[in-house]
This record gives C-alpha cells, structure tokens and sequence, in this order.
C-alpha cells in the first residue's frame, strides 16, 4: 500500500509532505519491526540449538566454522520498518482549532502496520478568557 493511500483514508490533505511548516512538528523513521525481530531471534536460537546437537555428528571443520560464526553473534536486525508521524493544528469551521496527532507504520518485510489518528479540541471559537 502507498503511503498516500493510508492518509487519504483519514481526508488529510497535506500528508505528509509539508514537512516544517509552521506549527507542524512531523518525522519519518525506520526502525526493527518487533514481529520480525521476534521472528530472527527464534531463528537464531534454533541455529545455536542446532549446532550444540550437531557436535559429533557432522564434519569437524564444519562444526569449527559455525562455532565461529556463532561466537560472532547475532547478527543486527534490519530497520525495516518505517514510522511516519506528523502533530499539527487544524481549524474546524464554526468550532475552533484542534490538535492533530498522526501515526502511520508498516514493515516492508512482513507487513505488519499500524495506523492512527486523533485528534482534540484546543481552542474553541471566540474563547477570549484568560
Ligand atoms: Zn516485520
């Protein structure tokens, strides 16, 4: 799905895009997906698994060459996971302005995602106390 599929759904109309703009606080970031994280590290711990059974029981220079491999350690886990977030001020016609808080994230591996908007009244029109 394209990222401008996701904020369409929402009727904002300048997502993303006008990134720093007056009154617009927003980023985009990549980051581990906790789903695929989970995923490499079950992997891995059955490859450790697997390798303290196979002593003995295959090649010797096979057995040396993953032993170093594991004492390497795990590798790192691809950021592949890409957040995007935006906080800014709307004007409602008739009712005033309110705070608006957008989150957007999607893995492009395993498509794990998650999307939301809220959003608060700040100011309500003609509202001149102090
Ligand atoms: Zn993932």
């Amino acid at each position: 799905m394209r990222w401008s599929d996701w904020w369409s759904d929402w009727g904002v109309s300048d997502q993303p895009g006008r990134r720093g703009e007056n009154g617009t606080v927003s980023a985009d970031n990549w980051t581990t997906c906790p789903r695929c994280a989970d995923r490499a590290q079950k992997e891995w711990d059955e490859r450790v698994r697997a390798h303290v059974a196979s002593y003995g029981v295959i090649n010797a220079n096979e057995y040396i060459e993953e032993d170093a491999n594991i004492a390497r350690g795990k590798p790192l886990d691809p950021e592949t996971f890409r957040e995007d977030y935006d906080f800014f001020f709307e004007t409602v016609a008739d009712e005033g302005v309110t705070v608006v808080a957008t989150y957007s994230g999607s893995c492009r591996e395993c498509g794990l995602g998650l999307k939301f908007q809220d959003r608060h009244l700040l100011y309500v029109n003609g509202d001149t106390r102090n």
